[in-house]
């Protein structure tokens, strides 16, 4: 289907608003042209997203609006806000491109959801100018299965969030009830579209999918159930990241579970789980990452 039809009456998410995004943007505030917020490189993705501690990291590309918008959500400038500059699709394939030429170790599309018929667009015209780092789909796991489809022999690495199981969770902070069956099936066709992860000589994830979860507080109960589901359905077939960094931002001093940072002791008991269960290929992350400092400096768009 042409990138015409995909956005002139938009089924691209599980929202299915039907907006003719030529003349009006849905709910994840995307129109007819990409807006990028910001383009830099990022050494705190995973290692084997941000490749080697001596390399430049991932060459992130970070779209304005957002499909799921958290009230948590720390990248709320972008993602709520929606800062950021509209581009054509052959100037997001040149930022591409530049991204490749600043020696990024791979491609992180964060928050590509509402734009993946343009991203279609923009890596065929930087592959015909020589692109080939992996492209990694950085995303809230919150897609449509048809719209996962689209994206077969574009995208290498899916780096979806899994981040609620109870509907009574997924309601209240993203007003998306059905989030856990809708993301569970995305990750399915994910897992089944790209296979296992393969990593390059230098641990750069060049396949696969690596499933992100940020345990929220007051809520380790619900992602002990995401684990035991990951692991009854994949197994080690793909690679997981458990995050620490929750920091109250945003809306959340008003719900009362979101207002405190994690305990050590909440993620802890989720780690301990995740590795009684067996997974074996996991990152952990450190307790200091749960600080403002780690959130982008939204000033600087990079472009
Ligand atoms: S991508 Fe945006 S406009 Fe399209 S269905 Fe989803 S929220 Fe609605």
């Amino acid at each position: 289907m042409q990138a015409r039809d995909l956005l002139s009456n938009c089924q691209l998410c599980p929202r299915s608003c039907g907006v003719n995004r030529y003349e009006r943007s849905g709910a994840c505030g995307g129109g007819a042209l990409a807006r990028v917020a910001k383009v830099s490189l990022h050494p705190w993705e995973e290692p084997a997203i941000a490749g080697p501690e001596t390399g430049k990291g991932a060459g992130t590309v970070f779209f304005s609006g957002c499909n799921l918008r958290c009230v948590f959500c720390q990248n709320y400038e972008i993602s709520h806000y929606e800062k950021g500059r509209e581009v054509t699709s052959e100037e997001l394939g040149e930022i591409f491109l530049h991204q490749q030429a600043q020696g990024a170790a791979t491609l992180d599309l964060v928050t590509p959801t509402h734009y993946v018929p343009q991203i279609i667009q923009a890596l065929a015209y930087a592959k015909e100018r020589g692109f080939s780092l992996p492209v990694v789909y950085n995303s809230s796991g919150y897609e449509s299965v048809s719209t996962i489809e689209l994206l077969a022999g574009t995208v290498d690495v899916y780096l979806p969030d899994l981040k609620y199981y109870a509907s009574e969770l997924s309601g209240a902070y993203s007003k998306a009830q059905d989030y856990f069956p809708v993301a569970a099936k995305a990750i399915k066709a994910m897992v089944q579209q790209v296979g296992r992860p393969v990593l390059d000589a230098q641990g750069i994830m060049t396949r696969g999918v690596l499933v992100r979860h940020m345990v929220l507080p007051g809520a380790r109960h619900d992602s002990m159930k995401l684990l035991g589901w990951l692991w009854q359905t994949f197994g080690n077939d793909i690679y997981l990241s458990l995050m620490s960094q929750y920091t109250p931002m945003y809306k959340a001093g008003e719900y009362k579970n979101l207002k405190r940072r994690l305990t050590t002791f909440e993620y802890q008991s989720v780690t301990d789980y995740a590795s009684e269960l067996g997974f074996t290929q996991c990152f952990i992350q450190q307790r200091s990452s749960a600080t403002k400092a780690y959130v982008p400096d939204w000033q600087d768009d990079g472009l």
